[in-house]
């Protein structure tokens, strides 16, 4: 069984609120969605979010990548639609890395061979009418999601943690490293009150001397984590405020390769792996650094890149509910943040940060075409 025909859709989805971090102030989603069809109308999608400051890829870069890359690698494949769709996935990764394409700056086109991989399973199950579930069997009925409050004023930040609270969540990661951090944590205690557990996410804005100084001023807010205190590079840094601050570290932007979750292991830089579908280039890869974090007895924590579609959401949901480790999870805030989702489903997660297990075919969702031609601002279509 051959694909017929590839699309790549850019979107932009505006926001219901802003998002800000460190590194970065968010408007909208800016997901690229690719869809694989075969010459019977069967099709499957797949989703990639593009972060320059984390895999090196740009938007543009990451559309060029699966136009001259990845799209002839899968229209050169004849697909047997019975074996186990992992295999084509690492079939698609071994023509990648034959015809290695470099650009300065790239860590891995993770975005890129994400949105393709989900695509390629997605079509694969759909098929033969078979679910992610029979692949990735769950190790639990529910996954129960984190909050995550973005770097606003201490206002603003207070009352979306009043929110969560009221909503039943009661683990919630705030975003600090920027101005602002004493006043946003105070505040936010403030409101959840003593049992609520906080953990914090830097994305890489200090150095290692700022991070355990800064650390031990934010130490009446009780923060049971920090996330990537430090740049992604700096690993003698991660091993640093590890040792010294007292808090467990976990590891984002340091680790988007497999090689990077090994180096991170090997050297004891963390407590935690931040594994993240679309960072770490699909779901067959995150489960090669899920194994490396078993091995080395390092946590889990299955995140999501801002402004992730029902597609991602799907994924990280299956991906979560199959590992018996977790310790959190983030993502699946559908149209609680995103003006509108792209599937017929809402994969947004409820009461108390619960969402079900997707035991439908392909990923789980139902794209909606109607909703992917209203935000696209870029669709490139190949055919065979
Ligand atoms: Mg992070």
């Amino acid at each position: 069984m051959r694909l017929m025909t590839i699309a790549i859709y850019r979107l932009c989805i505006p926001f219901t609120r802003p998002f800000r971090h460190a590194r970065c102030h968010r408007h909208a989603s800016d997901a690229v969605i690719v869809r694989l069809e075969d010459r019977d109308g069967v099709r499957g999608y797949g989703e990639g979010l593009a972060r320059p400051y984390v895999t090196g890829e740009g938007v543009s870069a990451m559309i060029r990548f699966i136009n001259t890359r990845l799209a002839p690698a899968l229209f050169e494949l004849d697909f047997d639609v019975h074996d186990d769709p992992f295999e084509w996935v690492q079939q698609i990764g071994a023509k990648r890395a034959a015809g290695r394409c470099t650009q300065t700056g790239v860590v891995a086109w993770h975005a890129a061979h994400c949105a393709v991989e989900l695509a390629l399973l997605d079509w694969a199950l759909r098929r033969t009418d078979r679910a992610l579930t029979d692949y990735l069997p769950p190790a639990r009925t529910h996954v129960t999601y984190s909050g995550v409050i973005s770097a606003d004023s201490p206002e603003d930040a207070a009352s979306l943690a009043r929110r969560f609270v009221t909503f039943g969540i009661t683990r919630l990661k705030v975003k600090i490293g920027t101005e602002g951090d004493e006043a946003r944590l105070q505040a936010i205690r403030n409101v959840v009150g003593p049992s609520c557990e906080l953990r914090a996410d830097a994305n890489g804005a200090w150095t290692a001397e700022q991070a355990v100084r800064q650390l031990a001023r934010l130490e009446p807010y009780r923060l049971t984590g920090i996330e990537q205190p430090v740049a992604a590079g700096d690993i003698a840094g991660m091993c640093r405020v590890k040792r010294e601050s007292g808090i467990p570290v976990a590891a984002d932007e340091s680790l988007v390769t497999r090689d990077h979750a090994l180096n991170l292991a090997r050297r004891q830089a963390c407590d935690l792996f931040n594994i993240r579908i679309s960072k770490c280039g699909g779901i067959a890869r995150s489960l090669d650094i899920a194994a490396i974090a078993r091995t080395y007895g390092i946590g889990m924590q299955v995140g999501a890149q801002v402004g992730e579609t029902a597609l991602l959401s799907a994924a990280g949901r299956h991906l979560a509910a199959s590992l018996p480790e977790v310790a959190y999870v983030e993502g699946s805030f559908g149209t609680r943040l995103l003006s509108e989702d792209i599937a017929e489903d809402n994969p947004a997660f409820g009461f108390g940060g619960e969402a079900p297990v997707l035991p439908g075919i392909g990923l789980g969702v139902t794209v909606d075409e109607r909703a992917l031609d209203r935000f696209a601002v870029q669709t490139i279509v190949l055919n065979r």
